[in-house]
């Protein structure tokens, strides 16, 4: 079922869902299963998948020679969802992203998506790799993620690539963007961020989930100056309770994100990563009641592989 009918057929009941990563190859699913069993008594209607670019890993040749070779740590994101659709009877996002991928090899992993039953998929432009200041077009891929979603929705209109078949029938993916309360860190401004935001949703996104954020006033500005310029889907937040001290300064360097003085002062008083887990859950379900009693269509949780602390916010929400 799309996200979308999910949110409808909630009627004003705010969902639960989380996000998860594929894990690093050479590991049984078992792990992800045991990992998120705990959360599923929260019934999540749907989860989404990441996934990751390929990066470049360093073998030694035993010659005083490193081999430079170019792989991904964490494949099998559409896999896992379909194993997640089949183990717990819910849908599975899987995230395509344009970077490393060619528009042909899109199109075959939109066409095992359909196959496989997935309503649903996550339209995204991808980071640049770790060695790249700025983010590269792979040749023959997508640009930018409403390149992406413009692909998609010509698959959802019998389109293929090189119009090498006519189609009558057609895909019927619902697709979601990403957008950013605290702006993406390219974007010259929240504004014209937001712009891009409105492409993608008249490009036929058909739902927003956020970047997360520590400031729930931010998500509503965001929500209200989209809503401003027409962007009329819903928006759902994301949301990362903090783990460990070393977050404080990792998330706003990599998400371009703002710690509120609360939040920084708790984890610096703590005294051990154990503290700051409780910490983070703490503000998360602070963050999370005060979303809850604005009626968000859905609280979905940054999982990041570890869910216990999710389960204790989850209980005290839902
Ligand atoms: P876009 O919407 O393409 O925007 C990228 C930048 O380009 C923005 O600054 C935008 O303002 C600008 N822009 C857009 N269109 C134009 C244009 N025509 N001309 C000039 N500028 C333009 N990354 C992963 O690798 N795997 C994942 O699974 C993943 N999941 C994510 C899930 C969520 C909910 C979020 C919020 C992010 C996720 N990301 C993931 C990270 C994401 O890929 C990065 O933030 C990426 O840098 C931007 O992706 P986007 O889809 O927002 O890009």
């Amino acid at each position: 079922m799309k996200v979308v009918d999910h949110i409808k057929q909630a009627k004003g009941k705010t969902l639960f869902s989380f996000e998860i990563i594929p894990p690093k190859k050479g590991n049984s699913i078992q792990e992800l299963y045991k990992n998120i069993d705990p959360l599923m008594e929260f019934n999540p209607p749907f989860v989404d998948v990441t996934t990751s670019r390929e990066e470049y890993i360093y073998i030694d040749k035993g010659n005083g020679l490193l081999d430079k070779r170019i792989t991904r740590m964490r494949p099998g994101t559409v896999g896992i969802c379909a194993s997640l659709m089949h183990k717990y009877k819910l849908d599975a996002i899987p995230h395509i992203i344009c970077g490393g991928f060619t528009k042909e090899e899109t199109e075959y992993v939109l066409v095992d998506c359909h196959y496989l039953g997935l309503d649903n998929v996550m339209a995204l432009r991808g980071d640049s790799m770790s060695h790249q200041k700025y983010f590269k077009a792979t040749k023959g891929g997508n640009l930018y993620a409403k390149d992406l979603v413009e692909q998609i929705q010509d698959l959802n209109c019998g389109k293929y690539l090189h119009d090498v078949v006519e189609a009558d029938y057609k895909y019927n993916f619902c697709v979601g963007v990403a957008g950013y309360p605290e702006k993406h860190q390219e974007a010259p401004s929240l504004n014209s961020d937001l712009k891009r935001l409105k492409e993608k949703v008249d490009a036929g996104a058909e739902y927003v989930v956020t970047q997360m954020f520590f400031d729930n006033q931010k998500y509503f500005d965001f929500v209200d100056a989209a809503r401003s310029m027409g962007v009329n889907v819903p928006i759902i937040p994301g949301i990362k309770p903090i783990a460990v001290k070393r977050h404080l300064q990792v998330l706003p360097q990599v998400f371009n994100i703002d710690l509120p003085e609360e939040l920084i002062l708790a984890v610096e008083g703590c005294k051990d990563n154990k503290a700051v887990r409780q910490v983070g859950i703490e503000f998360a379900i602070k963050q999370s009641k005060e979303l809850l009693a604005n009626n968000v269509p859905v609280l979905h949780y940054y999982s990041m592989g570890k869910s216990s602390n999710i389960k204790t916010i989850a209980k005290a929400i839902f």
